[in-house]
């Protein structure tokens, strides 16, 4: 029996969040006395022995360009074929776009019992209990996976990865590929911005801003602190940001070392998307804005005096 977890890649490198799943399963093998096993799909440039540091002890992988880009039906049937081949009754795969495209499929073929987006190891004193947050992240829900493969698909930035000192053993997998059913004509790429799911700062605007015209000062403060930006879906829904910044209940899922939110009411809807980062930095002019109650630093005042303020302080701090 072993844990194989499912590596995640784009364009060649593999994700941040697949190195936590890996760390995960390492852990979860740990806790079951079985051994963790990857899976990588496509080419990759990273060294793939270094997923060892993860705890990781043996990388398949299959280098077909084929599988450079999600094809959630082949990759679906290629993961169930490694996870027959390396005998796992449990797989991890990170609950990201791909990973949710991938996960209930995954499911549904292996006839696998699914915890989609867990937060932490198992519990597995008594069965196999996951915990997940549900409700907008109001609640959490621990649930008993019977089936003999379980899948659990992890929350990225749920689990800190634990690093240490092994080196994973590289073995070329032989999957039986098939015609692709989907091809991907062209791919539009957001240049020059820090991705929002791997950014460790974000500053982020709501419509308390007013326009799209007014988001010079979001990317100024976002640009010297090295941050990625974000929005409101209000502010995605009016056009006046792109809706890949949109972040919440509908949006991207975060859990950045810091929140900044300027201008943002603090809607439910949009703490579920918010509400694991480290630290919460609110400005709006209304004292009773609910955002102020999930904040960890909270400025009472008017985003047009105050952003200027704070652009020209932090400039004096890194003296530029
Ligand atoms: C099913 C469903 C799903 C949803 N999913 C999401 C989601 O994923 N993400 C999301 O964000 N929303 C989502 N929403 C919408 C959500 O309920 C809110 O309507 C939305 O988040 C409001 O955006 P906002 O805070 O930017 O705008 P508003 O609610 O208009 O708030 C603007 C804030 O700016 C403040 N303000 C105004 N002027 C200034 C100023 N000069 N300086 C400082 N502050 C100022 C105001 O006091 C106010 O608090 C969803 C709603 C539903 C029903």
């Amino acid at each position: 029996m072993s844990v194989l977890i499912y590596i995640d890649q784009a364009e060649g490198q593999i994700k941040k969040s697949s190195f936590e799943a890996a760390s995960y399963g390492a852990k979860l093998a740990e806790q079951t006395g079985t051994s963790a096993e990857a899976l990588v799909l496509g080419n990759v440039s990273d060294d793939l022995s270094a997923l060892g540091k993860y705890g990781i002890k043996k990388v398949h992988h299959v280098a077909d360009a084929q599988l450079d880009h999600l094809d959630a039906q082949l990759f679906i049937k290629v993961i169930a074929e490694a996870a027959a081949a390396s005998k796992a009754d449990i797989i991890v795969i990170s609950a990201n776009v791909n990973g949710k495209a991938i996960a209930p499929g995954l499911s549904a073929r292996l006839k696998a019992g699914l915890v989609a987006g867990a937060v932490a190891l198992p519990d597995t004193s008594n069965g196999f209990v996951v915990k997940k947050a549900v409700f907008s992240g109001k609640a959490f829900a621990n649930i008993r996976i019977n089936s003999p493969i379980k899948i659990i698909s992890l929350t990225p930035n749920a689990f800190t990865p634990v690093l240490g000192e092994g080196v994973a053993e590289v073995a070329p997998f032989a999957a039986t590929l098939e015609a692709p059913k989907v091809k991907v004509t062209a791919t539009n790429k957001v240049k020059g911005q820090i991705p929002l799911s791997e950014a460790e700062l974000v500053i982020s605007g709501g419509r308390g801003l007013k326009g799209p015209e007014n988001w010079g000062m979001i990317e100024e403060l976002a640009q010297l602190l090295g941050a990625a930006t974000a929005c409101s879906r209000a502010v995605a829904d009016a056009h006046w940001r792109p809706h890949h910044e949109h972040v919440g209940q509908t949006g991207g899922s975060i859990a950045p070392n810091l929140y900044f939110a300027v201008g943002i009411s603090g809607a439910i809807q949009h703490l579920a998307g918010v509400n694991r980062s480290k630290t919460i930095v609110v400005i709006n002019k209304d004292p009773e804005a609910p955002f102020f109650k999930a904040a960890d630093y909270g400025i009472v005042g008017d985003a047009f005096e105050l952003m200027p303020k704070i652009i020209e302080a932090v400039k004096k701090l890194k003296g530029k």
